[in-house]
């Protein structure tokens, strides 16, 4: 690892070029970052997130090394900068953060902060010519998506949700079943997502978190229903908002959503989220047969997957380390990731239509 960076610095000599020019250049960055892999990740806030699941997952990746962090906390960037051995600094704030053009060090973005500050942070990635991920949901608009993936290409960096579960077996398995239709097109799926929160957090707050419960868990429905239509967004969608138990908690957005998505094949999806109870169930049926994810359909481990054929047992992946590995190898080869940040925007597209139809009170189509 060493050895590839100290190669960059020389070859950055010879050229006798000052190197704040040189690290300025976003496709520079691109070009030589095949040549020395582990690619440098800086996280965008150390959150629960972050500290439970990407940092754990970044020493077992590859491809990628946590190299530096964005914290409004500078003693918590200095405890990580010990924990993962990097250079304290390779500690930034969210107003140096465009500081990072010149940090060589630090190739890929991971942007962890709550979900209405995503785009700003993004976009702020790209402008200091880093390819970035953004976690979920991607933004809290489709127009703030927009706002990303144009900063992303004006900049020729790459771009990616942090949709793990494209990297679960059981999800790849529900994917394959879609694709080659071993049940036949699935026609009816149904999800469950929730969980108890009893304080207002930036979750329930409606500038930080875009919404409530639907843009944080029923994301998960809405783009594991898409898996099961092999890939195809529905094109109408009808919800109704269940009446809030804690107004004082859920002010300015939902406690809990009911909804329908119509696909263009005629299949439905049934589904429900909510912050007052707890469940993490999907199901897709086609006219041979079924999946059923039964517990801890969208999480990180723990998942029980059954199909009419009986159960799956597959060998639970690190999830996020081959997500993040896969990304870094999106760049090193520059190909496309398999979650690009057009599918990030198309849920936002069916996010929108979902709140559109809570409000109306009727059917909603999909404008994407
Ligand atoms: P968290 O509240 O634990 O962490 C949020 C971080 O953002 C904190 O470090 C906080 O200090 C920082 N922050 C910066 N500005 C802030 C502000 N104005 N208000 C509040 N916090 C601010 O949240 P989390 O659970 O780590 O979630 C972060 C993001 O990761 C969210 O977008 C969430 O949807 C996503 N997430 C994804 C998964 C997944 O499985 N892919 C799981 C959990 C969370």
């Amino acid at each position: 690892m060493k050895s590839n960076r100290v190669s960059r610095r020389v070859f950055i000599g010879q050229m006798g070029i000052g190197a704040t020019a040189l690290f300025s250049g976003p496709s520079l960055y691109a070009a030589l970052a095949n040549q020395r892999p582990p690619l440098g990740v800086a996280l965008v806030g150390l959150g629960k997130y972050s500290t439970g699941q990407l940092g754990p997952a970044l020493k077992q990746t590859q491809y990628a090394k946590l190299r530096g962090v964005v914290t409004g906390d500078k003693a918590k960037g200095q405890q990580w900068a010990k924990d993962y051995d990097f250079p304290e600094t390779n500690i930034y704030s969210y107003d140096t953060m465009h500081q990072l053009a010149h940090n060589p060090d630090i190739d890929i973005i991971y942007v962890v902060t709550p979900n209405g500050l995503h785009a700003q942070h993004a976009i702020a990635a790209a402008k200091a010519g880093k390819h970035v991920i953004c976690e979920k949901p991607m933004a809290n608009t489709v127009a703030e998506c927009d706002a990303i993936i144009r900063a992303c290409k004006n900049a020729k960096v790459k771009l990616s949700v942090g949709y793990r579960l494209h990297f679960d077996p059981y999800h790849k398995e529900l994917m394959r079943l879609a694709r080659e239709k071993d049940f036949g097109t699935f026609t009816k799926m149904s999800g469950d997502r929730g969980f108890v929160m009893n304080t207002k957090v930036w979750r329930a707050d409606k500038k930080l978190a875009g919404g409530g419960p639907m843009m944080d868990l029923g994301v998960y429905i809405i783009h594991g229903a898409c898996m099961a239509a092999n890939g195809a967004g529905p094109i109408s969608v009808t919800a109704s908002e269940i009446t809030k138990t804690r107004p004082d908690i859920f002010s300015d957005v939902e406690e809990g959503m009911n909804w329908t998505m119509q696909f263009a094949d005629g299949a439905e999806c049934t589904a429900f989220t909510s912050y007052r109870h707890g469940a993490d169930h999907f199901k897709a049926e086609g006219a041979k047969g079924w999946i059923e994810f039964k517990e801890h359909a969208f999480t990180y481990r723990g998942m029980v997957v059954a199909t009419s054929r009986g159960p799956l047992n597959f060998t639970p992946p690190y999830q996020q380390a081959l997500q993040i590995d896969d990304f870094a190898q999106c760049v090193m080869n520059n190909r496309q990731s398999v979650v690009p940040g057009e599918l990030g925007r198309r849920d936002l597209a069916i996010l929108e239509a979902i709140y559109k139809a809570a409000q109306t009170g009727k059917s909603e189509k999909v404008i994407y």
